[in-house]
């Protein structure tokens, strides 16, 4: 049986400067390929632009469909302050991986490579597995989305999102919706305001109607409330003139039920009182599956021994390219969002990851593995 060791394959990984943007995740996906290839899969190359190279690699196959891990390969940048530790040689310290993409997510990737690669004679007289590596995950699930709107994805049973959560299977997460608000005026010199129409004390006004908006539903048994936030404002060009335009955009984080289509049409008719227009901006769904469903438990249990207790069900704060897998599957697939990396470090200066962590996800992956294919 093949063996790929998981800590040496994502300091490997981390030597490949992925960051988003631009991304340009090709050379990492032919990699991981040609790793997946010798180990007997088939693998599939999806550019959604030049170089964003997504890859799907599958084996086995039979009437159940198979099991599908997914990770991305892009990093957000490096942010303002310096980094202690090389962002991209692995350097490691103790238990300790660190680099750009440590946590946020190529341990997860190297994680399920490592069991994918060791399980793949036994998976290839099974239901097997699919693995989903994307590309331009960081900003707005690109290379997922292509996938999935392109109907390349094939067909899959369940699905696990190997995004850092500490090795802790959460049952989804909220959906994201941006919005930008215009209002728009009549300029006028600052000594004759009233000649003018001013845009910036329409959008005062935007605001406080939008702390007044009610979501058609108002809370989730296990998510909670929805919620608005505006998180940008600009207008004005000069203090002695009229502003006759001045625009914000919001942050909505949504629940299951709520269409993204028809919040932005209530927004558009509150706001529409005060001459503002409403565009969405960026747009991405919400990810969740009842705790009751019967794979959810088998994973519950699968974990247990790797947590304090039994996990109970609860949904993580970040998006990822679940929802948009999940939709290029058909929609009604189960989904957990579980891997080794740490939460708190996603996209903090010197990320680093636990490389006992790893070693626990390729255990963990490797018995949903089997589990799901009865190997
Ligand atoms: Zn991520």
């Amino acid at each position: 049986m093949a063996r790929v060791d998981p800590r040496a394959l994502t300091r490997e990984l981390l030597a490949f400067n992925t960051i988003n943007p631009p991304g340009m995740e090709r050379a990492c996906a032919q990699r991981l390929g040609a790793i997946l290839e010798d180990a007997g899969y088939a693998v599939a190359y999806h550019e959604y632009a030049e170089a964003r190279t997504s890859l799907i690699a599958t084996i086995g196959g039979a009437d159940k469909p198979p099991i599908c891990f997914t990770g991305h390969m892009d990093t957000v940048p490096l942010g303002a302050a310096p980094w202690k530790h090389d962002a991209f040689a692995g350097e490691t310290d103790g238990d300790r991986v660190y680099g750009r993409g440590s946590t946020d997510m190529k341990s997860g990737i190297a994680a399920f490579v490592a069991a994918a690669v060791e399980l793949a004679r036994l998976a290839a007289r099974s239901p097997g597995i699919t693995l989903v590596i994307t590309a331009g995950e960081e900003i707005g699930c690109e290379g997922a989305r292509y996938l999935a709107d392109h109907r390349i994805l094939d067909r899959a049973g369940a699905l696990v999102v190997a995004e850092p959560t500490a090795n802790y299977p959460y049952i989804g997460h909220k959906g994201l919706a941006w919005f930008e608000v215009e209002t728009h005026g009549v300029t006028a010199h600052g000594s004759m305001p009233e000649v003018g129409d001013n845009a910036i004390v329409k959008m005062a006004r935007v605001i406080g109607d939008l702390e007044r908006f009610r979501f058609p539903l108002e809370s989730h048994a296990v998510m909670g409330k929805p919620t608005l936030n505006v998180g940008t404002i600009r207008g004005g060009l000069n203090t002695n003139s009229v502003p006759d335009e001045a625009c914000i955009t919001v942050d909505t984080r949504t629940v299951p039920g709520i269409d993204h289509t028809h919040l932005c049409k209530s927004l558009e008719a509150l706001l529409a009182p005060r001459g503002a227009t409403v565009r969405k901006i960026v747009d991405c769904a919400s990810l969740y599956t009842e705790p009751s469903d019967e794979w959810v438990q088998r994973v519950f249990e699968i974990c247990t021994p790797f947590l304090d207790g039994r996990p109970t069900p609860k949904t993580i704060t970040f998006s990822t390219d679940g929802a948009d897998l999940k939709r290029g599957y058909g929609g009604r697939i189960p989904a957990v969002v579980l891997g080794p990396g740490e939460p708190k470090l996603a996209h903090q200066t010197d990320e680093w990851c636990s490389t006992t962590r790893i070693e626990q996800s390729v255990d963990l992956f490797r018995t949903l593995m089997r589990d799901w294919c009865s190997i």
